[in-house]
C-alpha cells in the first residue's frame, strides 16, 4: 500500500474512533455516515464500514448486536453491559459489577469478549409514562 493511501486510512480510523468517543449513543454505520459525509463529502458507507471493521479487529471498538437487526458500535475500552430501551430504542451503558467481566477463562474456555444485554424501559421513558 502506498504511503498516501495508508495515511488517509489512518486518518479515517482516527476519525471513526473519535466519532465513537464523542457519541455515546452507540451509533450504526448509517448514523456515522450521515454525520461524516457533511464533513467529508467523498466518503462512502463502504469506507466507513471497512474502517470500523479494521478498528474492530484491533479491539479498540466493539460491535453491539443487542437489537438483533443492526450492528451498533461502541468505543468503550473496558467491557460493560448494555440496556436496550424497548420504548425509545436507546442503548444505554449499564454500570454493574459483573463477576465475569475481567475473567479471561471460564471452565477452560478462553474468553475474548463479554457482552451482557438487558432489555426494558429506560429511566427517561419511565418518567414520561408516570406523568401521563
Ligand atoms: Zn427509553
Ligand atoms: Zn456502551
Amino acid at each position: 500500500m502506498n504511503t498516501k493511501l495508508k495515511q488517509s486510512k489512518q486518518t479515517l480510523q482516527a476519525k471513526g474512533l473519535g466519532y465513537l468517543e464523542e457519541h455515546e449513543n452507540h451509533p450504526t454505520v448509517e448514523m456515522i455516515y450521515e454525520d461524516l459525509v457533511k464533513e467529508i463529502p467523498t466518503i462512502s458507507k463502504t469506507t466507513i464500514y471497512n474502517t470500523l471493521n479494521a478498528l474492530l479487529e484491533t479491539g479498540i471498538i466493539h460491535a453491539i448486536t443487542i437489537t438483533g437487526t443492526e450492528t451498533r458500535y461502541d468505543s468503550e475500552d473496558f467491557p460493560h453491559h448494555h440496556l436496550l430501551c424497548k420504548s425509545c430504542g436507546k442503548i444505554i451503558d449499564i454500570d454493574i459489577k459483573c463477576p465475569y467481566v475481567n475473567q479471561n477463562e471460564i471452565d477452560g474456555h478462553r474468553i475474548d469478549e463479554r457482552h451482557g444485554y438487558f432489555k426494558g424501559d429506560c429511566r427517561e421513558c419511565l418518567k414520561k409514562k408516570d406523568k401521563r
